[in-house]
Parts: structure tokens; C-alpha cells; sequence
């Protein structure tokens, strides 16, 4: 039996990633210190004879015993409101993170896959966004602690799989959702769907002219396996190139819901990306893969999803509460 590693596998992607790998018959390690994840998104899987759990925190040295084949880093803060609250760890899971387990793969003969992203193009100036476009990136701006944390990522990657002819794979992501994204994560998705089920007016930052591309899970996890077992080293986009601006967005969701609010307008976050869609080209080439599931059905699996959520998930605070993950 095959053995993956999978960090971050209480976050949203991650949980979804080991739900993929136990289907396909492999022994999943989960490994997470649950700064923004939840142990829920696991509880399905505590008894599964193939899963295993270690709650570690992968900016210290990590350690797995046994043989490892594959690993799958996707530890990191992922929403923009989590990333500006803890700048630090989000720079210190994408860099020393990173290279712990560039080491662990390298001891393990393990081939590694490691989870960037779109904001690696930052505000971009050529649209839609192929692989070989540099991107745009204000270092010192409050999104650079994640965005240049993933360039130094893609940048180690790179220099393992040179220098030491390591087997590695990196995934560009481009906006995901679907069911297990927190409800109070500030996300777009959430934000509105979450607005609707309080009975609060939707909050548009900006005047809503901003784009993006939404890439339903399912369609993700699938392009992420399909790169895994490629022989492709360099960077691949996976994503939705369906573009949408946020105002029209914040439409179809009043109109999915049936909310009755109204829309708000908020100021702008500092270098909030103006449009983002990914050209796929790339991966149609050498994955044979394009995302299948159409917006609205997406749009509407996830709604159903929040909706059977607990009272108390709807109303906790946007931001988590952090204090236990922070040294003093
Ligand atoms: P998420 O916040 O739901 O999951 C991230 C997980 O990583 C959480 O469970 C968190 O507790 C864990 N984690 C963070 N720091 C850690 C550390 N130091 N040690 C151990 N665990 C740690 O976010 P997500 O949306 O599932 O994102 C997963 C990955 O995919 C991230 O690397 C993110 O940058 C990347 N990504 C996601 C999207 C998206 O649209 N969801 C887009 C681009 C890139
Ligand atoms: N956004 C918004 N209202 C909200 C949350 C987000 O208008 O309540 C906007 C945000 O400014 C950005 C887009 O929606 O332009 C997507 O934001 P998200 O946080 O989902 O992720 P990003 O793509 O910026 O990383």
C-alpha cells in the first residue's frame, strides 16, 4: 500500500485531498496544527483503518516514521483576513515549512507536491494568467507575507528538484470552493453565503469591478491528483477560467439564497488583485484536465452545505482566534 503524507489536512482542501487518497486505496498520514483548520473535516475519517493523524506544527523539524511515497504540502493560511492576523506564520509555513519537508521528501525518496498558488501573479498585468507570466507582487504590502512566502516556496522546489533531483510537483491554485471552506474565513464565497443565512446585507469591497474565477473542489482535487502522477516538474495553473466581477457575483448568490438584503459597498483591501483567471491551457495539454462542474451547481452544493452547518458556526466572529498559536 502507497503512503502519503498530506499537510494541512484539516483545512479545506486538505480534508478533501485525504477523502481522495483514502478512496483510492492509499494509507493517509493528515498532519496539521489547526491554526485555521478544523477537526471536523477529519472526524469521518478518525476510524478509517488507512488514516492516521499527527497534530504538528510543520515550521518544526517533522518527522514521520515508516516509508513515505508521496508527499502533499497544503499547511498554510489560505484567506486573505487569516494571512493579515498572522503574518508571521504565514511566512514561516510557506519558507520553513517548505523546506521541512523538502528534507522530509529527500530522507523518504518521497515525491513531493506543493500547494501555490495564483497570488504568485499578485495584481496581474497580463490576463488571463499563463505559467510563464512572473506576476506583479508588492513585497512590502500586507498580501506579501503570503504571496512572496509561496514565490520562495515554488523557488526551494525548484532548487531541490535541481540540485538534488528531487521528484516535485507544483500546483498554481486559482480561487477554490465548495463544502468544508470556514463559513467565517472571510472568503468571498462564505462571506456572501454567510451574510445571506444571518439575514445581513452582502458586503462588496470596492465597487465590485474586480474578477475572479471559481473553481469548484471536486474539479481542483482532480487536476491536483492528475499533476501528482505526472512527469511534469514545473508550475501548473488548475482552476476555473469562468470570470465573473464581484458585483454580478454578489447577484447570482441573492439570487441563489433568496436573501433579502441589499448590496453594501466597503473600501478596497490594499493590493486586492483587480482580475484573476487562470489559463489552463497548460493542464488540458499535459493533465487532460478541465473543470466540469458549471458555477451555479457548485454554487448551490455549497450553499446546502453551509446551510446544515450549527447555529454557532454562522455566528462566530470573522476572525479565529489566534492567541493560542502565537508566542508571547
Ligand atoms: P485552510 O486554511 O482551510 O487549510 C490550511 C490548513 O493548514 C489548516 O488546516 C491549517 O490549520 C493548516 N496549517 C497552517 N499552518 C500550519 C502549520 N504551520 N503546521 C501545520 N498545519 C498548518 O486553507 P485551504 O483553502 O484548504 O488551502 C490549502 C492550501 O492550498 C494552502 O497552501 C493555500 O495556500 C493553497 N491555496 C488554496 C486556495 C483556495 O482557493 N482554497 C487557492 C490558492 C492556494
Ligand atoms: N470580497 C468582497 N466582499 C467580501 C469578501 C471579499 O467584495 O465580503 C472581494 C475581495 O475584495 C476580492 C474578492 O472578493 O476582490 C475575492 O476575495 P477572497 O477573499 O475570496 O480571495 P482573494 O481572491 O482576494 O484571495
Amino acid at each position: 500500500m502507497k503512503r502519503v503524507l498530506i499537510t494541512g489536512a484539516a483545512g479545506f482542501l486538505g480534508s478533501h485531498l485525504c477523502d481522495r487518497f483514502i478512496k483510492e486505496g492509499f494509507h493517509v498520514i493528515g498532519m496539521d496544527n489547526f491554526i485555521t483548520g478544523d477537526k471536523n473535516n477529519l472526524t469521518h475519517l478518525e476510524s478509517h483503518p488507512n488514516f492516521e493523524f499527527i497534530e504538528h506544527d510543520v515550521t518544526e523539524f517533522v518527522s514521520v516514521e515508516g516509508d513515505l511515497d508521496y508527499i502533499l504540502h497544503f499547511a498554510s493560511p489560505a484567506s486573505p483576513i487569516d494571512y493579515l492576523k498572522i503574518p508571521i506564520q504565514t511566512l514561516k509555513v510557506g519558507s520553513l515549512g517548505t523546506h521541512n519537508l523538502l528534507g522530509l521528501a529527500k530522507a523518504k525518496k518521497a515525491r513531493i507536491l506543493i500547494a501555490s498558488t495564483s497570488e504568485v501573479y499578485g495584481d496581474p498585468l497580463v490576463h488571463p494568467q499563463r505559467e510563464d507570466y512572473y506576476g506583479n507582487v508588492n513585497t512590502i504590502g500586507p498580501r506579501g507575507v503570503y504571496d512572496e512566502a509561496k514565490r520562495f516556496q515554488e523557488s526551494i522546489t525548484m532548487a531541490y528538484h535541481r540540485f538534488h533531483g528531487l521528484e516535485t510537483r507544483i500546483v498554481r491554485i486559482f480561487n477554490t470552493y465548495g463544502p468544508r471552506m470556514r463559513l467565517n474565513d472571510g472568503r468571498v464565497i462564505p462571506a456572501f453565503m454567510g451574510q445571506a443565512l444571518r439575514g445581513e446585507d452582502l458586503t462588496i469591497f470596492g465597487d465590485g469591478s474586480q474578477t475572479r474565477s471559481f473553481c469548484f473542489v471536486d474539479d481542483q482535487v482532480e487536476g491536483i491528483f492528475r499533476l501528482l502522477f505526472s512527469d511534469y516538474a514545473y508550475p501548473v495553473n488548475i482552476g476555473n477560467p469562468h470570470e465573473i466581477s464581484i458585483k454580478d457575483f454578489a447577484e447570482e448568490i441573492i439570487k441563489l439564497t433568496g436573501t433579502e438584503q441589499k448590496i453594501i459597498y466597503k473600501p478596497l483591501p490594499e493590493d486586492d488583485p483587480l482580475q484573476r483567471q487562470p489559463d489552463i491551457s497548460l493542464a488540458k495539454k499535459i493533465l487532460h484536465w478541465e473543470p466540469k462542474m458549471g458555477r451555479s451547481e457548485g454554487m448551490k452544493i455549497t450553499f446546502d452545505y453551509f446551510k446544515t452547518l450549527p447555529q454557532d458556526a454562522l455566528f462566530k466572529s470573522a476572525h479565529k482566534d489566534f492567541s493560542n498559536h502565537i508566542r508571547k
